[in-house]
């Protein structure tokens, strides 16, 4: 039987930084995937650039039905870290914006990082190897797992979420956590494109699919965000889109300003007075392209020449545009959310160790917990400091 001391499910984000860590402090350490590819969302990450992480990391970034467990990790091993770990294997990055950081070139730089990371401190990887099933043993566990039986005193669940099942997404983890006793919390797709069934509003996005309107104020649930909304075939996606669909749920109604850094009502008052003949749609075209401006007039108002508006009717336009209401039919789901909410309770984890609070010698770590970033490197920032703080201990 294959004997370690610390066995790793899953390599990942989480369960590399995690191997590296615990192997540097001089640990025999296994890490197995059922993948034939290590970390293929580090590589699929960013568009192909992955953004590692983010200037701005701070607990507040994170949703989690215990919003302090995140604090203790984030803090022990912070963005700054990460930045180090980049800068030592002179990766070459850039900050997009809003403090996103990403690779110069290609995601593969950062996985080859941490592999490098994993040879350099001795940790073993095992491709093509899933892990079936766990038994708890006097010194630690048994995991039964394709190559056979696997003896390891610690046992860290590094199997991350449900989404993108194409990409090695299982829900073993929570078994695994259900196993033991700890609670899991309902799942759902987060940072997920949102669809419409709505006829008319449907019509709309899919004639206007691939335009992108850039800076809208998009809130749900006393939640906001300003960044780029994106119209697509099926509905609504982009930056803010993604962001407000982790706090939405099923018939909420989502608020998007469409043009946040203008006073409308001010702004068409001056139109009125100052090109009272322009029409609603030409006047439009210069704050949207002109196609979307046609669309929206034509959907929503009465096109005619300003200086015909009442006041009135100038204020529920104003009104429309900064405040449209929607209640989307759902999400495009696991298979292209890029996160997992929901998962493993954190209340039944330690915030410092990351072991659990059930069976000492088990850990969870990255993604199969409770805790889920907002979009722009945060959900990688927990996996690495996650994967650190369990590193110390396992
Ligand atoms: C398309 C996409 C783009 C993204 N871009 C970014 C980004 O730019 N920045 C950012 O911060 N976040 C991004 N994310 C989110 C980020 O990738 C995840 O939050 C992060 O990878 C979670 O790390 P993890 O190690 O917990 O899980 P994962 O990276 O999902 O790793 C889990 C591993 O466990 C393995 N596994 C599962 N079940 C088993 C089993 N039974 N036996 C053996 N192995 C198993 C899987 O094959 C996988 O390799 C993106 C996600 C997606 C889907």
């Amino acid at each position: 039987m294959l004997q370690t001391d610390v066995l790793i499910i899953g390599a990942g984000a989480a369960g590399l930084m995690c191997a590296a860590t615990a192997a540097a402090r001089g640990r025999r350490v296994l890490v197995l995937d059922h993948a034939n590819k290590a970390g293929k969302k580090i590589l699929m990450s960013g568009g192909g650039r992955c953004n590692f992480t983010n200037l701005y990391c701070e607990p507040s970034n994170f949703l989690s039905g215990n919003p302090h467990f995140c604090k203790s990790a984030l803090a022990r091993f912070t963005q700054w870290d990460f930045i180090g770990l980049v800068a030592k294997h002179g990766v070459p990055y850039h900050e997009k914006k809003l403090g996103q950081l990403f690779c110069d070139n290609k995601s593969s730089d950062i996985l080859e990082l941490l592999l490098a990371e994993c040879s350099d401190a001795g940790a073993e990887i095992r491709l093509n190897t899933a892990a079936q099933s766990i038994e708890k043993t006097a010194g630690g566990f048994h995991l039964y797992s394709d190559i056979g039986e696997i003896a390891c005193q610690s046992l860290v669940i590094a199997s991350g979420g449900l989404s993108i099942p194409t990409l090695g997404a299982t829900g073993f983890g929570y078994q695994v956590a259900k196993q033991f006793g700890h609670e899991v919390l309902p799942t759902r797709a987060g940072l997920v494109p949102f669809t419409l069934t709505d006829p008319q509003l449907k019509a709309l996005c899919t004639e206007l699919s691939g335009t992108s309107v850039e800076d809208c104020r998009v809130s749900c649930n006393g939640q906001s965000f300003v960044e780029n909304i994106l119209f697509t075939h099926r509905g609504l996606s982009g930056p803010a889109i993604l962001q407000i669909s982790s706090y939405w749920q099923p018939g909420d109604t989502v608020h998007i300003d469409l043009l946040p850094h203008i006073d409308l009502p001010e702004w068409l008052a001056t139109q009125q007075r100052e090109r009272g003949n322009s029409e609603l749609k030409t006047l439009l075209a210069e704050l949207f392209t002109k196609k979307m401006a046609t669309l929206l007039v034509d959907a929503w108002f009465s096109n005619k020449p300003l200086k015909q508006y009442t006041s009135t009717e100038l204020k529920a336009i104003a009104e429309k545009l900064s405040d449209w209401q929607l209640v989307p039919a759902g999400t495009e789901g696991y298979r292209t959310a890029e996160v997992t909410l929901g998962g493993v309770n954190t209340d039944e984890v330690s915030s410092k160790t990351l072991e659990s609070l059930k069976a000492p010698g088990l850990y969870f770590i990255g993604e199969v917990l409770d805790v889920t970033g907002h979009l722009g490197g945060f959900n990688f920032q927990w996996a690495w400091a996650s994967g650190y703080a369990a590193a110390q201990y396992v």
